[in-house]
């Protein structure tokens, strides 16, 4: 007796029809995901990490006059005595934001700041270092120095009417000092967008509450909130929805008419994938993508209305990886920019990675310098992607391509740091 059943394609096997590649699902992603329009005025404080609609010209030069680099001695070059020692008399001090009147005549020299304007008739400033005060008072600087010495120069950070951040970035918080260096209070950025989620399961039991037989506690909204909190976006939590079509209708009706982005884990793999496809037939359009990764693979992708809909997979570590991967990408086109592209560094593995070649594998990984200052990688342990554990252990994805087909200790591997948007 030999028989056998003859397995179905499953979320185990490395190819299955109907594979679409983690870029193909990014591409249709960028294609079909449309930025928000509106657009609101805000101190500039408040700008960190949204969009900005328009190009910011500048209206004038930074610095605004020429300044000091150095605590030194503002002096005119041509007091200098080639190959020997000039003595210039001191004329007066010159501080940031307290500038010397006078000017600066053959033979003297004044005393300034980093920061000071420079004073009229000086073209070089002379680190204090470099300069010697005599017992005269005099100050004896040698032939060594040159035009434009520690200047900084009018406009040489920004020239007047130059474009300094262009339309459609996010804004960091170097772009908010470069705002304010220009002296622009308040910026037009656009809206932020609005996402709604939920968690599907009749398994699921809020915090706080005994857990009865077969339940298991709602992890996913809670890393879900935590990565959206890093997100310049307005969230809407919906709570639990129950395994059944007619609530599922409900959820995703609400959402829609509050959200631009609706998300919602469970409830796509193949056993229950019924309840959110009926619903979604009958509210909006769907694709349901079989995605080339591992943890991840099913995701549905849609529209109901002017939102987007994206349904992760239930498994906690799936949720995080396919946020990571395609909802924050998303995130970033709603918001009206660019898809930020994931930065992988190479690394050297620690262990050996058990992997088939088919699909592209977001291990978890605790990545560190080694003597060398070069980064080595070990796995976290356990990788189902149940071992939500094995998230919070990690400091990085070990990306592991397609046709990889496993990793020796001493390989070398790519990783993704998760301080982006995890
Ligand atoms: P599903 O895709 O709904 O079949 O869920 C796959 C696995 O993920 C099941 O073991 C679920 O119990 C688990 N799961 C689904 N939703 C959650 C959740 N919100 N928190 C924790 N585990 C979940
Ligand atoms: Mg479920």
């Amino acid at each position: 007796m030999n028989d056998k059943i003859p397995s179905q394609p499953s979320c185990i096997d490395p190819f299955e029809p109907g594979m679409i590649s983690l870029n193909e699902a990014l591409k249709r992603i960028n294609q079909r995901v449309r930025a928000v329009q509106a657009c609101e005025r805000l101190p500039i404080r408040d700008c960190l990490n949204r969009v900005n609609n328009e190009a910011v010209k500048s209206p004038r030069n930074v610095p605004p006059s020429p300044n000091s680099a150095m605590d030194g001695y503002a002096i005119a070059i041509a007091s200098l005595v080639e190959g020997g020692i000039a003595e210039l008399e001191e004329v007066g001090d010159a501080y940031a934001g307290r500038p010397f009147a006078g000017s600066c005549g053959p033979g003297q020299c004044v005393r300034i700041m980093t920061g000071a304007l420079i004073p009229e008739g000086a073209d070089a400033v002379i680190m204090q270092e470099q300069a010697e005060v005599a017992e005269s008072g005099r100050v004896r600087i040698d032939s060594d120095h040159r035009a434009g010495e520690n200047i900084r120069q009018t406009g040489e950070d920004v020239k007047q009417g130059e474009i300094v951040i262009e339309a459609d970035l996010r804004l960091s918080p170097a772009d908010l000092g470069v705002l304010a260096s220009l002296g622009l209070a308040q910026l037009q950025v656009k809206r932020k967008p609005v996402v709604a989620f939920f968690s599907t399961g009749d398994e699921l039991s809020a915090v706080g509450t005994p857990l009865q037989p077969g339940m298991i506690y709602d992890s996913n909204r809670y890393s879900l909130h935590g990565m959206l909190s890093r997100l310049p976006v307005d969230i809407v939590d919906l709570g639990v929805v129950r395994d059944n079509p007619e609530a599922m209708r409900e959820a995703l009706s609400e959402a829609a008419a509050r959200a631009d982005l609706i998300i919602s884990t469970g409830g796509v793999s193949v056993g229950e994938a019924d309840y959110i496809k009926p619903a979604l037939a009958d509210l909006g359009s769907t694709e349901f993508w079989k995605i080339a990764i591992k943890p991840g693979r099913p995701l549905t992708f849609g529209e109901i209305d002017n939102s987007i809909f994206m349904g992760l997979p239930g498994n906690p570590v799936a949720v995080m990886v396919t946020f990571n991967q395609f909802v924050a990408p998303a995130i970033d086109v709603l918001c009206g920019t660019s898809m930020r592209q994931p930065l992988l560094v190479p690394a050297r593995a620690l262990d050996r990675l058990r992997k088939r070649a088919g699909r592209t594998e977001f291990q978890r990984g605790v990545a560190s310098l080694d003597e060398n200052n070069c980064w080595q990688v070990g796995k976290t342990g356990k990788q189902g992607s149940g071992i939500l554990t094995s998230m919070s252990r990690a400091n990085c994805f070990i990306v592991l391509p397609d046709d990889n087909d496993g990793v020796e200790p001493g390989d070398e591997v790519s990783i993704q740091f998760l301080d982006w948007a995890i």
